[in-house]
């Protein structure tokens, strides 16, 4: 079976892990502070602090910046729900925006709508979907306007940039997930980066059952969580970011050959926005136009000649959870119900054959014309 995706864990990367099970200090301590230097250098912010998972970032964004009962926040209609339970979770209301067809980011022209409609939003988590940057410079603009927050999720966006500047340091805060399935890995975990220290102390706190992490004896200013990182995943964090960028060209190369193989085909790859860097976390693709009814039997084909596919990500207000609290029905959101039926991921890791890149594409092309 060709799988969709496979970490790239080496003997680098066992090694850390085991010298700190070995050290007895298991939770939050150096290797943690020190994956978080290496996170605030790579992306160019001022702080980063790790937590245990994208969610746990996205969730502790949203509480340092006081997003609570009676806020509204601007979530892309496709994406993970986790964009939109951290929403639900502070005790607001997701507003939901449509995207673009061609990089599945959310639309500026939709959040456009969404604000003249409802002034009273707090902030807009934009979603950077499967690395691609969203328009940042649209959203930011937007944003300043009205004074509201922005929060990328960039969990799949590590290494990703727009005009020069990296995922994670456009919006006020950025949150990154280290979920196997990312560009790397912690098994669980994630990180904030911000530039506003205020914040970054909020989410210190916050991670860490609201103790006062200035204070000399033992205070808590804050009902916290625990969503600290262990000391062995920070371990873990600082090997596998050593190879980001090996990672990243390797899949690279690959994407560019799905793009060869694919030009003369009906079926789209995921735009990238012009002046950006995709991290590639997942190469997505739209099969053709109307051939969404196929899609069940063409990854059932696929998987019986062995080669593994899924669908792209969520179309959010249409889960049972959403479409009931939000009574939404298919036309609310036009450009996601296409590309969330259309949608396809094909396998992308380092160490995918060409031959095998081959062999997805033959059997696609031929399942969609059969
Ligand atoms: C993976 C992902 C998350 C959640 O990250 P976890 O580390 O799994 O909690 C949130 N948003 C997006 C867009 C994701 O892809």
């Amino acid at each position: 079976m060709i799988p969709i995706a496979r970490p790239f864990i080496d003997a680098d990367d066992v090694a850390a892990v085991v010298d700190v099970l070995r050290s007895g200090h298991l939770v939050q301590g150096a290797h943690v502070a020190h994956f978080e230097q290496a996170c605030a250098d790579l992306v160019g912010a001022a702080h980063a602090v790790a937590v245990s998972s994208g969610t746990a970032a996205l969730h502790l964004a949203l509480h340092a910046l006081d997003v609570g009962p009676g806020d509204v926040v601007v979530v892309p209609a496709y994406s993970w729900p986790a964009t939109a339970n951290v929403v639900v979770l502070c005790g607001a209301e997701p507003l939901f925006v449509d995207i673009e067809q061609a990089t599945f980011a959310l639309a500026p022209s939709a959040l456009d709508d969404a604000l003249a409609k409802k002034p009273q939003v707090k902030a807009i988590i934009p979603v950077h979907p499967f690395g691609a940057m969203a328009d940042m410079g649209a959203i930011e603009h937007r944003a300043a306007q009205h004074g509201i927050a922005v929060v990328e999720d960039a969990a799949c966006a590590l290494g990703a940039e727009l005009k020069g500047r990296a995922a994670g340091r456009w919006g006020d805060v950025g949150c990154f997930s280290f979920h196997p399935r990312k560009s790397v890995t912690t098994g669980e975990g994630g990180v904030v980066t911000t530039s506003d220290a205020t914040i970054a102390a909020r989410v210190r706190t916050l991670r860490n059952h609201g103790q006062d992490s200035g204070s000399p004896v033992p205070d808590f200013v804050a009902a916290g969580f625990n969503y600290r990182m262990t000391d062995f995943q920070g371990a873990l964090g600082t090997t596998q970011l050593a190879k980001l960028r090996t990672m990243t060209e390797a899949r690279r190369e690959r994407a560019e050959i799905y793009g060869q193989l694919l030009a003369c085909t009906a079926v789209t790859p995921q735009a990238t926005p012009p002046g950006s860097v995709h991290s590639l976390q997942s190469y997505v693709v739209l099969l053709p136009e109307g051939a969404g009814d196929k899609r069940p039997r063409v990854m059932a084909t696929l998987r019986e000649r062995g080669i593994e596919t899924t669908v792209g990500t969520c179309h959010i207000p249409l889960t049972t959870y959403y479409r009931t609290r939000g009574r939404f029905s298919p036309g609310d959101f036009p450009v996601t119900d296409d590309v969330a039926a259309r949608a396809l991921t094909l396998p992308l890791f380092h160490d995918l054959t060409a031959q095998d890149q081959e062999r997805v594409v033959r059997a696609l092309v031929e399942i969609l014309a059969d």
